[in-house]
């Protein structure tokens, strides 16, 4: 197995009380990996760290081979690696094109200390944008509402839009935070199909979802965790039939 993504040994601690206790976690390249467990499991804040929102404690990341761990979010967004949120961030007011159109792949003559771009290029590059934006609008069948403030979307809609954004940086892996939770059936279907093509394009995902039928249609490989650290890893029909998985869902 090859990994995009490889977490060993990660701990993280909040006021003394380890969150995660050393995480062993890796996703295959090409893989639509789901990452579940119970509440409190460590999912989202292993998904922070591994996103570079967290630094943690102790342990490694390593993406596509090369360590990042503690590397700064717009960094791995330009090494490849993007995630979206349980709630779409962002300005309000902002519509769905201005939103897309902040999340571009970083430019050289963007960087602080090198000169900005001027004239003829800044425009083409403001172009090549616009048109990336477009053009994932109509793949989300966002196009409708393209022009309209994030605010006034459904929820789905909004959870179309993080999926958008992160398109925006031209992922090689993206980390999803329950992109399905509280859509309605229609959309949540959408959004599955949407996943699965984004990944027969080449994208490895990795999901946090605590809908069980939707981890067996979607995720050839399956996470389990829980109090912190990795419980099982295998296929669906493995995890579930794992009785120390039972019991981490049934509680003590
Ligand atoms: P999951 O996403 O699997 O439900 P979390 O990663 O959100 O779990 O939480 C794991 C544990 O870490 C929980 O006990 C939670 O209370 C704690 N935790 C998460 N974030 C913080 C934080 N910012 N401050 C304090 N405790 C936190
Ligand atoms: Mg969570």
């Amino acid at each position: 197995m090859t990994a995009a993504l490889a977490v060993s040994g990660i701990t993280r601690h909040f006021f003394g009380v380890a969150a995660l206790g050393g995480v062993e976690f890796a996703v295959p390249a090409g893989s639509i990996t789901g990452l579940i467990g119970p509440n409190g499991a460590g999912k989202s804040t292993l998904l922070n760290v591994v996103s570079g929102l967290l630094k943690p404690d102790g342990g490694e990341v390593r993406f596509m081979g090369e360590a990042v761990t503690g590397a700064a979010p717009h960094r791995l967004a330009a090494r490849g690696l993007t995630r979206t949120f349980q709630v779409a961030r962002g300005f309000p007011k902002m519509s769905v094109f201005q939103h897309l159109m902040l999340y571009g792949p970083r430019q050289p003559g963007e960087r602080l200390l090198q000169a900005p771009m001027w004239g003829a290029a800044a425009r083409r590059r403001e172009a090549e944008l616009a048109e990336r934006a477009w053009s994932i609008a109509r793949r989300l069948r966002l196009s409708h509402v393209i022009d309209a403030p994030v605010t006034a979307l459904s929820g789905g809609q909004k959870k179309l839009v993080e999926i958008g954004r992160t398109l925006m940086a031209e992922p090689r892996m993206i980390l999803l935070d329950e992109p399905m939770a509280g859509v309605n059936p229609t959309l949540t279907a959408e959004i599955a199909a949407h996943l699965q093509a984004l990944n027969a394009e080449g994208i490895t995902l990795c999901l946090v979802e605590h809908d069980m039928a939707l981890i067996r249609q979607l995720c050839g490989h399956v996470v389990v965790m829980a109090q912190g650290r990795t419980l099982v890893t295998g296929s669906f029909d493995e995890v579930v039939a794992n009785t120390e998985v039972q019991e981490a869902y049934l509680g003590r």
